[in-house]
């Protein structure tokens, strides 16, 4: 096999052992890698209805046939597991060296399970892997950790870790790395915090086997030269996707005090020129010569790298128009390693839950010093506001009553990303149905959206949310190459085929991949189905009520919301699309279409699957 290394590291910590494993060539064919893997790996593995914070849930680090090699932006890993946040799948990518040494190390995935009894730092170096005591690590934030091991292994190495959100559990804690590369959203830092597990070093220093060398070397180059002589170049080196705050307050889609409007009156001030003047470098993941993350100087005195997500929802959505203090929130959340999106949402929901008195804690909207206590609270579990917004805002609605569910902004489970959708249905809709729950990334059809037309729930915004589905929910997510150098710079999709085939000798044209994309999406749905049995129904993904029933009051959209039965209707439209049946479960006949039988033998021993 070429591109693909054919090896799976499995890792026990009750047993402190960690078993090389082949996988068949199939694997690589039909689930591609990073995504594709760790989902097919998690239906296998894992029994359904486990507590995801149990040892018996699975950590996966997956990466594709691409990752490591020298073409644009192809520096990242996929970690997934069962979600603490959810009870469903739940991953997320992370631009980091661990992708490119966990390749380097001989393998495509490194599959954790069980507990260690005390804390550990797994140790991958090429065929070995080796436990560390990690107890004079433990209680350290994810900055520090990273540093200590660095000292110990050097600052090349690939290194994975949590901080004291993963260590206490926090259900949104995420994984680090490099001091600010950050993913995994539903909680994969807390599975990494209930296996004891403090981080994960990797160092590889092998070649990576390539199909056609040469071949690979030239396009590969070449590729990295297309990527600078695209018109946007300059300015996104200037930005990155901190541009997008102005284009959301101009298109009405900033979310603003926890998603109750659109428009922030203190947009300027948070926007990407505003970032330009206190930005000191530019930060990014391995193997990308666009790197975005826009290194500034925050109101601490330290560096905290800023990219759209953590300032719409550490700024508007909490009301706080000050970018250096943002950027102190944001900087603090990620050396706690907790997840940007979900923490802004949940001091929105807090603040609001203040203003209407419905807890008794003061928390008001735009208050830095208050929501830096606050987030402090979450990370360790301090207090019963603290504690009770480390379970994120379904349970915290859940919690308080009164009708909060209505503004607690989720969808599945998971907190809903920087984009408001009082005014975009297809954009509800990516919510919606994304793979993890209210993610942006599966199909980020907002811009599309803007220019063609907000009003329809038609056909048109169906097919273009499941075209994008394909493509970076499935596609780059397998591959685990960054989308953002086609999404941002327009560098052509016609160039994934040719890289493949000069890793892998595989002559795999858009048509295969967009069907590979298909085919992990619809695993992905049977997992979710296979976990909540009778309970799944469709409701599940429809997005919070606050946008079907509260319009907007402010700016251009001013009287806009959403329409429930349209947007019901257009769901429907979407099931038929799939494939799926009225409660947005996969047919037996699409199953097996995409070559999931035994998926659909197993599913529907769970639930009963219509023909
Ligand atoms: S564009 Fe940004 S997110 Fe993508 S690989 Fe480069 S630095 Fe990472």
């Amino acid at each position: 096999m070429f591109g693909w290394n054919g090896k799976l590291l499995h890792v026990n910590l009750n047993k402190g052992k960690g078993v090389a494993d082949k996988y068949e060539a199939g694997m690589a064919k039909n689930f591609l890698g990073g995504r594709g893997f760790a989902a097919k790996i998690l239906w296998d593995e894992l029994k359904p209805g486990i507590d995801p914070l149990s040892p018996e849930n699975k950590l996966v680090f997956a990466a594709g046939p691409l990752t490591g090699f020298a073409l644009p932006s192809s520096g990242k890993l996929i970690v997934a597991a069962k979600s603490p946040l959810t009870w469903g799948y739940g991953d997320g990518n992370i631009g980091t060296f661990a992708a490119v040494h966990m390749r380097k190390a001989g393998y495509d995935a490194v599959i954790v399970e069980g507990k260690a009894q005390d804390p550990v730092v797994l140790v991958v170096r090429d065929e070995s892997a080796e436990f560390l005591d990690a107890k004079n690590l433990w209680g350290l934030n994810s900055f520090e950790t990273v540093r200590k091991l660095a000292e110990l292994y050097g600052r090349t190495v690939g290194i994975l870790c949590i901080g004291q959100g993963g260590e206490n559990l926090v259900k949104y804690a995420n994984i680090v790395s490099q001091e600010g590369r950050a993913g995994g959203r539903p909680g994969m830092g807390a599975v990494m915090g209930a296996k004891n597990l403090k981080a994960v070093v990797l160092i590889g220093s092998n070649e990576l086997p390539v199909a056609n060398p040469k071949e690979m070397k030239e396009l590969g180059a070449e590729a990295l030269r297309e990527v600078l002589t695209k018109p946007n170049y300059a300015f996104w080196k200037r930005q990155g996707t901190m541009s997008t705050v102005e284009w959301s307050q101009e298109n009405s889609v900033l979310p603003t005090h926890n998603y109750s409007e659109a428009v922030f009156k203190e947009a300027e001030a948070i926007g990407g020129f505003a970032m330009e003047k206190i930005k000191v470098s530019n930060r990014g993941c391995p193997q990308c010569n666009m790197t975005c993350g826009n290194v500034v100087k925050d109101s601490d005195r330290k560096e905290s790298e800023l990219d759209y997500e953590n300032v719409a929802m550490l700024g508007s959505n909490i009301g706080l128009g000050n970018l250096r203090r943002v950027a102190a929130l944001n900087r603090v959340a990620d050396e706690y390693g907790l997840d940007t999106i979900s923490l802004g949402n949940v001091l929105g929901f807090a603040m609001e839950a203040s203003e209407k008195g419905l807890i008794t804690e003061k928390v008001p909207w735009g208050m830095f010093k208050t929501a830096k206590a606050l987030i402090s609270d979450i990370a360790y579990r301090r207090g019963y506001l603290g504690n009770l917004l480390a379970d994120g805002v379904y349970s915290a609605s859940e919690e308080i009553g009164h009708g909060s569910n209505r503004w607690a902004m989720q969808v599945k489970g998971l907190e809903v990303s920087g984009y408001d959708c009082h005014t975009t249905p297809a954009m509800a809709l990516s919510y919606g149905t994304c793979s993890i729950g209210a993610h942006h990334k599966d199909a980020w059809v907002i811009s599309w959206e803007v220019k063609a037309g907000r009003k329809g729930y038609t056909a048109e915004k169906v097919d273009k949310v499941i075209e994008l589905q394909r493509v970076r929910g499935g596609v780059f997510e397998c591959l685990t190459v960054c989308r953002l150098p086609w999404v941002e710079l327009g560098f052509e999709l016609e160039w994934y085929p040719k890289l493949l085939h000069a890793a892998t000798g595989t002559e795999m044209p858009w048509e295969a991949l967009n069907l590979i994309g298909d085919r992990v999406l619809n695993l992905i749905r049977a997992f979710w189905v296979r976990e909540f049995g009778k309970k799944w129904n469709s409701g599940m993904d429809v997005p919070p009520a606050r946008w079907f029933e509260e319009p907007l009051t402010e700016g251009p959209m001013k009287g806009m919301k959403l329409d429930r039965a349209k947007y019901e209707s257009m769901l429907h439209m979407y099931y038929g699309k799939r494939g799926w049946d009225e409660h947005g479960v996969p047919l037996k006949s699409t199953l097996n279409k995409l070559g999931l039988k035994d998926i659909a033998h197993d599913l529907g021993r769970h639930v009963k699957l219509s023909d």
